[in-house]
């Protein structure tokens, strides 16, 4: 390749397996990463179970074994588990092969640093650079090797000594999705003390039980099932176990940014002062959590290298985004959905409630996110546009603009990887929510057309 497009999105490469996200691109990637590793040195690689999954491995191997670095394969693996191996197995990079909560016909190569934290930004550009100027392969005697490794036990055994076994014995319907959640999330719950109810358990790439997004919508035949057999809880991981959703025992589903609030609250007590990280598109609700713990609340740009970035220069005790992602920086550097499923249930260990309840022991807030179109080149204008049309307001400019109101929030961001805006309001009533939106919406659409 001579010109680039960016290959890396917001967090790894992605694309439709065999058409965007080839076995050649994979053992460039491989062949890339191992000469930004100095030609040497060991990799972690996993995966989820895509079809696709086995191929890309095999191309990435290849890529690195032939830049001289050895690989180490844990294979099958949810993502916060390669974190954990990247670590563990004190290697010196990691790969993740996932496509996370996108359909089965998409694929995702995602890097992870020796400290089990994924690539920023200039780590990525390092890597582009390397695939636009072509390689020099190693001699023969020194292509690298691979082995292969269990990483769940290991994972499933730090956790199980660091977390103390629950007591209340509390009934917990999981859906992994038929993804690799599935390898550790309903074992390890049980061994805690759980009673476990499996939906879509058996591992299938192409994804037949559910849609893997861990959305509502996705969601019913979970809720259903919780209230059919009378559980305490429904637990829903994505595609590769790196966020969490929670369903209450009536089945209504906790979204996202309370999952990681009432995480937080329950976390974090007893520590002093702790800061709170999240992104600009986080719910009011964690400034509620930040005030009853006494801490303070900080917001990033959105995604998981922005989170990890703001950790490493000012630190953190949590982290966590809208989507249900949490990340325990004194556990992982990396997103954990299995690790947030226990806390949640540790939360409701710890105060005895059931989790309706639980949920109601912070302010609710109601929430609209809708999108609108809006081709890439014309992002930076429409955005100018907004900022000059609300210049009156106190505007958060950090990613998009987050305008503030005295009785709720309005997110405009242009996405990152997809040629839309998308609009998310917060208020204290479901009305306020809606006006705000429509108030959203109307300033997108008359700022996108101007400019055609
Ligand atoms: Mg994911």
């Amino acid at each position: 390749m001579t010109t680039m497009q960016r290959l890396f999105g917001t967090f790894g490469v992605r694309g439709v397996a065999n058409k965007e996200l080839t076995p050649n691109l994979a053992l460039e990637l491989g062949q890339a990463l191992a000469i930004n590793l100095g030609g040497g040195g060991r990799v972690a690689i996993g995966r989820d179970n895509r079809t696709s999954g086995e191929m890309l491995e095999q191309a990435l191997v290849a890529g690195l074994n032939a830049g001289g670095c050895d690989v180490l394969k844990p294979g099958l693996t949810p993502t916060p588990v390669l974190s954990f191996a990247t670590r563990h197995f004190s290697c010196d990079a990691g790969v993740m092969i996932t496509a996370s909560h996108n359909p089965a016909e998409y694929n995702g190569i995602k890097f992870w640093d020796n400290e089990g934290a994924g690539f920023q930004r200039d780590r990525e550009n390092q890597i582009e650079r390397i695939i636009s100027k072509g390689f020099k392969k190693v001699v023969w005697h020194k292509i690298g090797r691979v082995e292969e490794a269990d990483a769940l036990s290991p994972y499933m055994d730090a956790v199980l000594k660091r977390v103390p076994k629950f007591d209340r014995g509390l009934k917990v319907v999981v859906d992994c999705a038929n993804a690799v959640g599935n390898l550790v999330t309903p074992k390890l719950l049980a061994e805690l003390g759980c009673r476990v109810v499996s939906i879509n358990s058996q591992l299938d790439g192409t994804f037949p039980g559910r849609k893997l997004e861990t959305v509502p919508e996705n969601l019913g035949e979970l809720a259903k099932i919780v209230v059919g057999c009378k559980a305490d809880l429904g637990v829903a991981q994505d595609g590769d176990g790196d966020r969490t959703i929670i369903v209450d025992e009536r089945g209504e589903i906790i979204s996202g940014d309370r999952v990681f609030a009432l995480v937080t609250l329950h976390y974090l007590r007893g520590r002093n002062k702790p800061k709170i990280l999240t992104t600009v598109a986080t719910s009011a609700v964690l400034d509620d959590v930040a005030s009853k713990l006494g801490g303070e609340v900080v917001r990033t740009r959105v995604g998981e290298p922005e989170l990890i970035a703001e950790f490493r220069r000012g630190g953190g005790d949590i982290a966590g985004e809208e989507n249900g992602g949490v990340i325990f920086p004194d556990w992982l550097l990396c997103r954990d959905g299995i690790m947030t499923a226990i806390q949640f249930i540790e939360a409701l260990e710890k105060t005895n409630l059931k989790t309706s309840e639980l949920n109601l022991t912070l302010p609710t807030y109601f929430q609209v996110k809708l999108r609108v179109k809006c081709p890439n080149e014309m992002k930076q204008k429409v955005l100018n546009r907004l900022a000059k049309k609300f210049s009156g307001y106190q505007i958060d400019h950090k990613d998009g603009l987050r305008i503030n109101f005295e009785d709720g929030w309005l997110l405009l961001r242009p996405s990152g990887t997809e040629p839309i805006f998308r609009c998310f309001a917060e208020a204290t009533t479901g009305e306020r929510a809606r006006e705000l939106a429509a108030l959203g919406i109307k300033e997108l659409k008359t700022a996108t057309r101007r400019g055609s």
